[in-house]
């Protein structure tokens, strides 16, 4: 069973000794190349920012994707890389971060993690800055506000407020396509659902799946509308990582052939998936 503690401080702390040990021991070893102390066990040529884990970075919280439940990280993303790092022989570990940082590549970059699992969208932009996955997921925006309030889509929104989420496809799409409203940006999605509960705004803008998972406890609130953006989750690794790439494809495809994709699936949204 992997260990999903949340990290911060402290693997950040841990990045740079992890690397430099991982540095010297390759270049101390006795040329036998049996033992490659930087990579993972097995025959994998994977190596880790963090010696002996496998470090995910994510954005929290993003229900059911990935959330702190009983002091752990859990969710649909935590199980699927899960799978990932049982076949290296090592635990994942979770470092929160926000979510702005994870697409622009710039926390991979930093060596702050191996992977990013964020329900993020795979796009060109951020394809430039660094790889994706095969993708995972299907999603699209939607729009959530109160019941009753009227908001039923953008054009009812003119001189009103929407929250959206900070560097998401979400911001994108209301920044190009909401005229005459007003755009709150919040850093993660927590604070934009709080601020859709409290009346702070009038609607909020993110994926349907965080948003559908929302209002299935929050029953004064619907999700009004739907905005077909035809968006695709990917995980992410640093741009050229084809070792960790290449092995998180691999459990992808055979998560869906073998059955463990759907159950993971109805695990955290209590029904089969219609695509995958
Ligand atoms: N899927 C959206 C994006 O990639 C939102 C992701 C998130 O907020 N974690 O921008």
């Amino acid at each position: 069973m992997a260990r999903r503690t949340k990290l911060t401080k402290l693997t950040k702390l841990a990045v740079l000794p992890a690397l430099t040990l991982a540095m010297a021991l390759a270049g101390c070893g006795d040329g036998g190349g049996e033992t490659d102390e930087g990579a993972a066990g097995g025959e994998s040529n994977v190596q880790l920012v963090n010696e002996g884990k496998l470090t995910t970075c994510t954005g929290l919280p993003y229900k059911p994707f990935q959330y702190e439940e009983g002091g752990d990280v859990v969710g649909f993303d935590v199980d699927l890389v899960d799978l990932v790092a049982e076949d290296l022989g090592v635990e994942q570990e979770i470092v929160d971060t926000p979510f702005d940082g994870i697409q622009s590549g710039a926390d991979l970059n930093a060596g702050k993690c191996d992977l990013a699992a964020a329900g993020m969208t795979i796009t060109d932009v951020r394809e430039k800055n660094l790889d994706f996955s095969d993708p995972y997921f299907e999603a699209t925006q939607a729009l959530l506000a109160k019941k009753g309030s009227g908001v039923t889509d953008l054009a009812s929104l003119s001189g009103k407020k929407l929250a959206v989420q900070n560097g998401t496809t979400g911001f994108d799409y209301a920044q190009e396509n909401a005229k005459d409203v007003e755009l709150v940006n919040f850093e993660d999605l927590g604070l934009l659902l709080t601020a859709v509960e409290t009346g702070q705004v009038d609607a909020g803008i993110n994926d349907n799946g965080v948003l559908y998972d929302w209002v299935k406890e929050k029953t004064d609130f619907e999700v009004t509308t739907e905005f077909d953006t035809g968006e695709e989750y990917g995980i992410g690794v640093k741009t050229g990582n084809k070792a960790l790439l290449e092995l998180i494809n691999k459990h992808i495809a055979e998560a869906k052939s073998s059955g463990k994709y759907d159950e993971i699936y109805e695990k955290w949204f209590g029904k089969a998936p219609e695509s995958k």
